[in-house]
């Protein structure tokens, strides 16, 4: 089988490649996908945030609920007169007195506490949410870029795309879709010269059997990295 046309056709389609892996290969893109990143892990801190934030509060008013009823017992017993309990009935409410009076002390002070931690949540999340917005921005700014880097390179693509079309003719039908299988799996170059009995490519030496009949098939088929390889 002849494979010059093959080869001339990879010839051509090696511009094509450089010209899509320039895109690939975009700082721009690596950066978006970081931005991208970045902007993900601030969604799902935000989301956690909110959820510690609900609880919090939830929490709050359950201290704020407790509280209130302490604080309706205290009302209560300032309005008792000592004097005219008997002396059981004025151990038991002063007694009283000081556990609701200690309870609205703790009450207080886990009132203080979850109001603290409410605010480095608050701060949290706007760090946060300041931090999702850069990126989010920063993102858009590289997909503008990559936009106009797209359209940059098209009218080269394009040209290109419509050369190896009219060399595509002269190739045989089954190699060309199998080297276009290839091509769409990112194996690139895909036929390859036999370097000694190796594969040119990935190197790995090739079985006799095979290289004997490279010159009746045209090109064999590496069975390590599934390139033709061909005799120059
Ligand atoms: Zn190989």
């Amino acid at each position: 089988m002849n494979i010059e046309s093959l080869l001339e056709y990879q010839k051509l389609d090696t511009e094509l490649f450089k010209v899509e892996q320039k895109l690939l290969e975009s700082p721009y893109r690596k950066k978006a996908t970081e931005l991208a990143n970045i902007a993900k892990k601030a969604q799902v801190r935000s989301t956690e945030l909110e959820t510690e934030a609900e609880k919090l509060l939830n929490e709050i008013s359950d201290i704020k609920e407790k509280y209130n009823l302490n604080k309706a017992k205290s009302d209560d017993m300032l309005g008792l007169d000592v004097e005219k309990m008997s002396m059981e009935d004025a151990e038991k409410s002063l007694n009283l007195k000081g556990k609701v009076l200690s309870n609205l002390n703790i009450l207080e002070k886990m009132l203080q506490k979850s109001a603290e931690k409410i605010n480095a949540i608050l701060s949290e999340f706007n760090k946060t949410k300041k931090a999702y917005d850069e990126a989010r921005k920063q993102y858009d700014v590289c997909k503008q870029k990559l936009e106009e880097e797209k359209k940059e390179y098209e009218p080269e693509k394009e040209r290109l795309k419509k050369e190896l079309q009219k060399l595509e003719k002269n190739v045989d039908a089954s190699l060309m879709a199998e080297y276009k299988k290839r091509r769409n799996d990112n194996i690139f170059p895909v036929i390859v010269p036999l370097e000694g009995n190796f594969c040119g490519r990935c190197r790995v030496e090739q079985p006799m059997v095979a290289i004997s009949r490279i010159k009746e098939n045209g090109v064999i088929i590496c069975e390590h990295c599934k390139r033709f390889i061909y005799k120059a």
